[in-house]
């Protein structure tokens, strides 16, 4: 069973987007041989740049490799990926470990079809954007058995500041949506009472210092607060540029709503939240960051 730092390893890792490129970068920086793949002209460039080896396949990135790493856009690709080009092609004893961000019901069939294949799998889907993924500080939420996880969280320890078992299979991402969905609602919340204390003549500064040590205070408050020039930097001091999209949060709470739909869990504020976000994004503020839904409200 491996513990404590792990280097020298031979690591495939699919996908080089936002947050793959800085991933694979902090394996490189960690000493591993990282085999990259993309669809992406330049985002294999930039691996390259990185010090990454890059290959024109999964299949190829994926020979050999001790482990393997993804970061995709959504479940159909994952399915998609590890159904054609990972399982039965890297090696059995290869960690295989998703980060992507997708829906449990597909988490959990990749890691069976993985686990009939004689692999160990891991969901380890990540809270933190884009600067987490560059700086190595994500937060990593890991579904998987005990074995699995004790071999997935020194390879994970390498890009991030923290690696926590959430349970079986599909339990990261179970987590993960359900952090979000606490997430997308209440900066609805924090936004919303904002605009409404300056329309009741409150100064916003003043009722920061009074809600962000009252029973308001959230995190979307005090650490991300929605008000220009009020509270620790955040992407409203920068126009609501960077961040995290409004749309990636759109998603992630569809994927909370249809895991609830699954299990027949009611969600009312999820949904609302689902719907305002919605609206946000047909209205062009797709790539706007999720904070900036206040100049909606
Ligand atoms: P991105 O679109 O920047 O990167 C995805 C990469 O996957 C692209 O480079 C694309 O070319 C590549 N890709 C797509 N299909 C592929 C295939 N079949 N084979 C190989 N490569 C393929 O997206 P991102 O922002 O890096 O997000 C990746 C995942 O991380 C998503 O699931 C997202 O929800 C999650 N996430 C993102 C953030 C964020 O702030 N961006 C934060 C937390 C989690």
């Amino acid at each position: 069973m491996a513990t404590g730092r792990v280097a020298d390893m031979k690591i495939a890792f699919i996908g080089l987007g936002n947050m793959g490129g800085g991933m694979a970068a902090n394996l490189v920086k960690a000493g591993h041989a990282v085999r990259a793949f993309d669809l992406s002209e330049d985002a294999l460039a930039r691996a390259r740049d990185n010090g990454c080896q890059t290959y024109t396949s999964v299949r190829e990135a994926v020979e050999g490799a001790e482990a393997v790493v993804s970061m995709l856009p959504n479940g159909k690709i994952v399915d998609s990926v590890y159904s054609a080009d990972v399982i039965g092609h890297a090696p059995a004893s290869a960690l295989l470990l998703d980060c992507s961000t997708i829906d449990v019901d597909t988490a959990r069939k990749v890691a069976d079809a993985a686990s009939a294949a004689g692999y160990e799998m891991v969901d380890a889907p990540v809270s933190g954007g884009i600067a987490a993924a560059n700086g190595g500080t994500l937060t990593f939420m890991v579904g998987g058995s005990d074995q699995a996880f004790a071999r997935a969280e020194p390879i994970l320890a390498a890009m991030g500041k923290a690696v926590i078992h959430a349970g079986a299979s599909g339990a990261g991402q179970a987590a993960k949506i359900c952090n979000n969905m606490i997430l997308g609602a209440t900066m609805i919340a924090t936004c919303e009472a904002f605009a409404l204390a300056e329309k009741l003549g409150l100064d916003l500064q003043t009722f920061y210092d009074i809600s962000s040590k009252a029973s308001g205070q959230s995190w979307s408050m005090t650490s991300y607060c929605p008000v220009p020039g009020v509270g620790p930097a955040s992407p409203a001091d920068n126009g609501y540029q960077g961040g995290f999209a409004a749309a990636l949060m759109l998603k992630d709470l569809k994927l909370a709503i249809e895991a609830a739909a699954s299990v027949g869990a009611r969600v009312p504020m999820g949904t609302r939240a689902g719907q305002l976000y919605e609206e946000f994004a047909a209205a062009g503020n797709g790539a706007t960051d999720f904070s900036g839904i206040i100049k909606a409200l």
